[in-house]
């Protein structure tokens, strides 16, 4: 059975929310979904694999509240989540979903006209941004930007896998040729360093796009958990809620340098267009990206 507190606040008005749900993490396993489930069970599904098989935890209560439009979700994001005006336009000017403290604000425009499999991802996504707020509250800082996204993108591709609606290594390999077949050659990347500050990271998404900033994020994640278990990632957001300088945290629970893992990262990415046999050979064209490459 679901457990969702369903609200049906007043009639839409054009400054509200116009589906608000409160997520229910606890209960168990997630419940057997149907083909179309609605965004109300869905998310409920997620979170539940979120906090269950994940471990991620999250605030005793939060929401996901579905607006019609952007100004709308705007409007939201500066009324509900408190936000300023500024900040509420930077965050959700063409955003399809905002992750804040109380909760995930999404584009229920968007979302009708989304596969059951995207909206699953997108709810991951953002609410695996909701846990690592929780993981770091009452600190003051945050981890670089690159591992905030690259493990948003982890969990999302760990849950798809755990709904059942598509393998982890098919998630993995769709994002190594994303990568590979990207309009910017994997040598014209930023490095990792310059995804640590969030405005560098808006920017290279801006100008360069999906690949090498969230499928870099991923993949450098990916290494990371792979090398050392997902408990410690966790471990490591969690320090930010210390008040220890934030410098160390990395060198506490990781057994190697950033900056040698930094490097690592760089020469793996690096390696992957050598690797994939389709885009290998001179003079041949680089193979086509999936459809899913963002
Ligand atoms: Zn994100």
């Amino acid at each position: 059975m679901l457990l969702i507190a369903l609200a049906w606040p007043a009639c839409s008005s054009l400054a509200g929310p116009y589906r608000e749900y409160a997520i229910r993490f606890d209960g168990g396993a997630p419940p057997a979904l149907d083909q179309n489930p609605s965004d109300a069970e869905l998310i409920d599904a997620v979170a539940r694999v979120m906090s269950g098989r994940l471990g991620l935890p999250f605030p005793a209560t939060i929401k996901a509240y579905v607006y019609v439009n952007e100004a709308t979700l705007v409007d939201g994001l500066i009324k509900i989540a408190g936000e300023t005006s500024d900040e509420a336009w930077d965050r959700g000017r063409f955003a399809v979903g905002v992750a804040t403290r109380g909760g995930v604000f999404l584009r229920g425009d968007y979302l009708a006209r989304m596969h059951v499999v995207g909206r699953a991802a997108l709810f991951a996504h953002e609410l695996t941004h909701v846990s690592q707020r929780q993981l770091r509250e009452g600190g003051r800082r945050q981890p670089a930007q690159w591992i905030l996204e690259g493990h948003a993108e982890w969990v999302k591709f760990q849950v798809l896998d755990r709904l059942g609606y598509r393998s982890y290594t098919e998630s993995r390999d769709d994002i190594v040729r994303c990568v590979v077949g990207a309009a910017t050659p994997i040598k014209l990347f930023p490095d990792l360093q310059t995804l640590a500050s969030n405005t560098r990271w808006t920017q290279s998404m801006n100008q360069l796009g999906s690949a090498a900033t969230y499928g870099q994020a991923f993949l450098a994640v990916d290494g990371l958990v792979e090398r050392y278990g997902s408990a410690r990632l966790v471990e490591f957001l969690g320090r930010f809620a210390l008040a220890a300088d934030p410098r160390e945290h990395w060198g506490k629970v990781f057994p190697i340098s950033y900056r040698q893992f930094v490097d690592e990262s760089r020469v793996r990415l690096e390696g992957l267009s050598r690797a994939t046999p389709s885009s290998a050979g001179a003079g041949s064209p680089a193979a086509s990206p999936p459809s899913s490459c963002r």
